[in-house]
């Protein structure tokens, strides 16, 4: 039987995931990349001897234990990636020389904290707490939530109870508002950088929370080849990737998308049609605006746009 031809947009990570599961699913897939290399935002490039990675600081699911593990595995051989794991996770320094250590053992960081900030003593016990508790959240489902039935779903929620607590004191208060509940400045300085400041603040402790137990560590090379080996791992399952094509329109026959229009204006037919680009150039160019509903365009809309980011990178030279 003639296999269905699969056309995803876009080589990032969502890209070549999807490209992945659908050739491990026995379909005929093809990546379509604008740039010139795979992995999209998770990249890294070289000035000289250096090696500057955008991406990855820790990637979580690179311990058996957690169950983000073995969804990385189905896309590369994790035992074939070497992984650091962080024993400081950031240290904040003022202009007087006195810094506190965000230590990623949760005895280690207690101790810090306390040390540091004994007036705000009450606090850090708590947060250590919700930390320690948070270390054995069990987060990825087994399936998607729009795979899972009933039972499953009921399931997930016994299994969400224990944690119920922490996540409503921390999901609602956002970092810089968590930051400045602490006493003590560079303590609240030090909250505050943990993540993006706006985010909720469970963000930052769960991120601590999987590194205290080795859940979420750094890929030795980085970005580049870890984006390089889920690559590889989908050519080698029969996925195809064109570089350099950019996909300006998409192709709908009967409300469905059979088709993508290229730059170059080469046209490619397929029976689906994946994109795993940008979401707002997806609705609103790709499809022409089209295909939005009310919701997706009260969400384009209203939403904050995530801040902008500059990224800084210092390279040192040591022997
Ligand atoms: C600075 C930074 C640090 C991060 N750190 C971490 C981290 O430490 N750990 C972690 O887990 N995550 C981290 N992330 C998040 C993670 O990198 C992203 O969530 C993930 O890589 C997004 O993948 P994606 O495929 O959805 O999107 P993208 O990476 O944006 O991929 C989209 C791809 O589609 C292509 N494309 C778009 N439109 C078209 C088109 N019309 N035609 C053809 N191609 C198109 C783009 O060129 C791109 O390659 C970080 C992100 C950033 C920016």
């Amino acid at each position: 039987m003639e296999k269905k031809k699969v056309l995803v947009i876009g080589a990032g990570m969502g890209g070549l995931s999807a490209g992945s599961y659908l050739a491990m699913n026995g379909y005929d897939v093809e990546l379509f990349e604008m740039s010139r290399v795979a992995g999209g935002v998770c990249t890294a490039w070289h000035r000289g001897d250096f090696t500057v990675d955008l991406c990855i600081h820790w990637l979580v699911g690179t311990g058996s234990a957690s169950s983000f593990y073995n969804k990385w595995n189905e896309l590369t051989p994790m035992e074939d990636i070497e992984v650091n794991y962080l024993d400081e996770y950031i240290r904040m320094e003022d202009l007087h020389g006195n810094f506190i250590r965000v230590f990623t053992d949760i005895d280690r960081l207690q101790e810090e904290l306390l040390q540091k900030a004994p007036e705000d003593r009450q606090k850090i016990l708590e947060m250590i707490q919700a930390i320690r508790k948070l270390a054995h959240f069990p987060f990825a489902h087994s399936n998607p939530q729009e795979l899972t039935n009933l039972w499953e779903r009921a399931r997930e929620l016994v299994r969400m109870v224990p944690y119920m607590g922490v996540f409503q004191q921390y999901v609602s208060v956002s970092l810089a508002d968590y930051a400045s509940e602490f006493k003590n400045p560079l303590l609240q300085k030090t909250i505050f950088h943990l993540f993006e400041p706006d985010v909720p603040a469970i963000f930052a402790l769960l991120t601590i929370a999987w590194m205290s137990v080795h859940q979420a560590g750094y890929p030795r090379g980085g970005s580049l080849p870890f984006a390089q080996r889920i690559l590889d791992q989908f050519m080698s399952r029969g996925g195809k990737v064109r570089f350099e094509s950019k996909v300006t329109r998409i192709l709908v026959e009967e409300d469905r998308a059979v088709g993508i229009q290229l730059q170059d204006g080469t046209v490619v037919m397929g029976d689906w049609v994946v994109s795993a680009g940008d979401g707002h150039n997806t609705l609103f160019e790709l499809l022409e605006g089209k295909y939005l509903t009310k919701e997706l365009k009260t969400f384009y809309e209203k939403r904050h746009t995530f801040p902008s980011l500059v990224f800084v990178a210092l390279g040192i030279g040591r022997i």
